[in-house]
């Protein structure tokens, strides 16, 4: 007979988001009429810009050429795009990365998920609490997390470093032994980020102690404000310890085209083996490259035209964004986030649990948002919500959770 991987059997309950579906659903049988706006999944929702589109069309038609078919690309990515993000996201910003360190993929979500693959079973794995469910779900899958223990509220071997209202909502280096430690800011689901002299102490901490940083840059087009690192490699010392990770899908509108890439500088090395040449047979065994015709898109996110257009859709979202916070602030919550991030992070009141707040939410106003405690433990007590929505929605939202 046969065995299956146990360490699935580890993982808690259903992914959060499919508990959110299925509570939606079950509301909209029994209320057919019910307009429900969903400020839940941070999906976003303008259509892609013009220039994107031009480049796909472009594309396409290319494929359908003797001269311009593209059949099996590099794995690691395609050149022009693997300099447009070197050039555009590091060199420009005083980041010395270059093009043959960036592995383009289908986006963040996997990278983030599968970059644990090239560590060894041992290592501990360190998370922000709350966090993004893939990065402890992925080291569970792995038989890197042990059991889930519900007096600890989470898994025996991982490390949570708590970000909570008392510590302003930035992780603290742990005490123990942490040797992957992943970071994310703009930070999903608190909306909140930190500053480049913090950033720089968990670089020096993880050259230190022999520790990887995984740092998930994912909403780094949102950051607004002045000193707050768009990547790791602004930090001193970061290419002997740092992975980023980054997609396309915030910043430009890729959910459903599917774009990212993961930054391994050469000079991150281990025992003498190079994580880069590790990441790089891997990405070759395992993955065939994105896309021809969604790579050349994300090359046109690097044009005059595709800069100017992103940077509307990213003030549109953030627009909401401040709509939301304010609002809140006005109907007397306690909210963050929402200056560098498109997540708002609300205080529940009256002393409800997230789920509560949820329900509440739904059935009194139909509107949907995402309960802190999906995020792990110290999620509880808050409440996500994202500015994707449409700014026509999220007024209408906004002017029912006033009056509610
Ligand atoms: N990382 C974080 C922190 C996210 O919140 C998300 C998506 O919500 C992702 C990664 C996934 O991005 P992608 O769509 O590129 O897979």
């Amino acid at each position: 007979m046969y065995t299956i991987n146990e360490n699935y059997l580890d993982l808690q309950g259903s992914y959060l988001f499919s508990t959110i579906a299925k509570k939606v659903a079950a509301y909209k049988e029994a209320n057919p009429q019910a307009d429900i706006i969903r400020l839940g999944i941070g999906d976003v929702t303008q259509p892609l810009a013009p220039a994107i589109i031009e480049a796909l069309h472009k594309a396409v038609e290319e494929m359908g050429t003797m001269e311009g078919f593209h059949g099996y690309g590099p794995e690691q990515g395609y050149e022009f795009l693997r300099s447009a993000i070197a050039k555009n996201d590091y060199q420009a910003r005083g980041c010395q990365i270059d093009a043959d360190e960036i592995f383009v993929s289908d986006g963040a979500k996997c990278d983030v998920g599968n970059i644990q693959e090239i560590f060894g079973p041992d290592n501990i794995v360190a998370v922000c609490d709350p966090v993004y469910p893939v990065y402890v779900d992925t080291n569970v899958m792995a038989g890197r997390a042990g059991k889930f223990n519900p007096e600890k509220g989470g898994f025996e071997k991982i490390v949570y470093m708590p970000c909570t209202e008392a510590n302003g909502f930035a992780p603290e280096i742990p005490s123990q032994k942490a040797d992957l430690i992943y970071l994310c800011f703009p930070n999903n689901p608190t909306g909140e980020v930190i500053d480049k002299a913090a950033l720089q102490k968990w670089v020096d901490y993880a050259n230190k102690n022999g520790s990887v940083i995984l740092y998930d840059a994912a909403y780094e087009a949102y950051i607004s404000e002045e000193g707050i690192p768009h990547s790791i490699y602004e930090c001193e010392g970061a290419r002997t310890c740092a992975i980023e990770m980054h997609s396309f899908s915030k910043n430009a509108g890729f959910t459903g085209l599917r774009l990212g890439y993961t930054v391994i500088p050469k000079d991150l090395v281990c025992n003498g083996v190079a994580l880069h040449s590790l990441w790089n047979r891997r990405h070759g065994t395992k993955y065939n490259g994105a896309p021809y015709i969604v790579q050349r898109a994300g090359e046109a996110v690097y044009s005059e035209e595709g800069k100017a257009q992103i940077k509307e859709q990213i003030a549109y979202y953030m627009e909401n964004a401040r709509i939301i916070r304010e609002g809140l602030q006005e109907a007397g919550f306690t909210a963050y986030g929402g200056v560098n991030s498109p997540y708002i992070w609300l205080k529940v009141p009256g002393g409800l649990t997230s789920w509560e707040f949820f329900d509440k939410l739904l059935n009194e106003v139909q509107v949907v948002g995402t309960p802190g405690a999906g995020f792990g433990a110290s999620g509880e007590g808050f409440f996500r919500l994202t500015a994707f929505g449409t700014h026509e929605n999220t007024i209408e939202a906004l002017r029912r959770i006033k009056e509610m």
